[in-house]
């Protein structure tokens, strides 16, 4: 790190784990680190065991991989959703906006990803298998891509609604009410319930 003065240990160790989170770089996570230790170390203590919380108490819902105290996650476990459907997202925050958009009461299987070949990351990384074990379940009968609008997100839709046909599953896409190159997490949620609607068989 550039700098003229000599820090303590424990400030500089704090920016370094800063810099963990996307898109901060030394520069931001100073800052942030000035602000929490001045402004707000009571918040600062909050935000430590928060993630303390967290990390030690969260996994991955066996049944859609999204995060849950639990094996399986309360949505997978309610018996009032329609367990033939399964929509497919990139992150929990896109099945929040689904969720959100009261148009949807289906199961949903969550990614945690996105094929993303420029980055290096292909289907290995965003483990496919075990959606394609989730959709073959026998209950399923319509799987609907519902990734993002963006060049990784269509990718990924192509790509899963291969796999997903040659194992005999009727697939369906959002309908493109939703702008090219959005993500969901910024769609309103008028236009997500009209899109799920509408969607497409691919
Ligand atoms: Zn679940």
């Amino acid at each position: 790190m550039a700098t003229g003065l000599p820090e303590p240990e424990p400030l500089l160790t704090l920016v370094e784990a800063l810099r963990c989170l996307p898109g901060v770089g030394v520069r931001s996570a100073r800052r942030m680190a000035y602000h929490l230790l001045q402004r707000d170390p009571e918040g600062a203590l909050r935000l430590g065991a928060a993630l303390n919380q967290a990390v030690t108490d969260l996994r991955h819902c066996e049944r859609c991989n999204s995060f849950s105290q639990e094996p399986i996650c309360s949505t997978c476990r309610n018996p009032d959703r329609d367990a033939s459907l399964l929509c497919v997202v990139e992150t929990p925050a896109d099945q929040n906006m689904i969720e959100a958009s009261h148009g949807y009461r289906g199961l949903y299987y969550v990614l945690q990803g996105r094929l993303a070949p420029l980055e290096g990351v292909g289907p290995d990384q965003v483990h496919f298998g075990q959606l394609m074990e989730r959709a073959s379940d026998g209950q399923v009968r319509e799987v609907i891509l519902a990734t993002n609008f963006t060049a990784e997100g269509e990718t990924t839709a192509y790509y899963l609604a291969d796999m997903l046909r040659a194992r005999g599953l009727n697939v369906t896409r959002l309908a493109r009410g939703v702008p090219s190159g959005s993500e969901l997490e910024y769609v309103d949620a008028g236009t997500i319930a009209w899109a799920l609607m509408e969607r497409r068989s691919t």
